[in-house]
């Protein structure tokens, strides 16, 4: 299943991708959020996750940053 990226407008970027661990980054913390669901475009690297995937890697993201703040 592919589609159109939006980001680079390459006609068949985009590409299905279900159960796919990614890793967010924030300075020098990483941290695997497993089992993500989006679409990946493989000329320019685009990632969009669906609504589910967005949510727990954006928490994933901001955990981390919480964790990292002094106090
Ligand atoms: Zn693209």
């Amino acid at each position: 299943m592919k589609r159109e990226c939006l980001c680079c407008g390459a006609p068949q970027g985009m590409e299905r991708f279900e159960g796919r661990p990614l890793e967010v980054s924030y300075q020098d913390l990483k941290r695997t959020v497993p089992g993500l669901a989006g679409w990946a475009c493989s000329e320019c690297g685009e990632v969009e996750f669906d609504g589910a995937s967005a949510l727990r890697y954006a928490k994933a993201g901001d955990e981390m940053i919480e964790g990292s703040s002094p106090g």
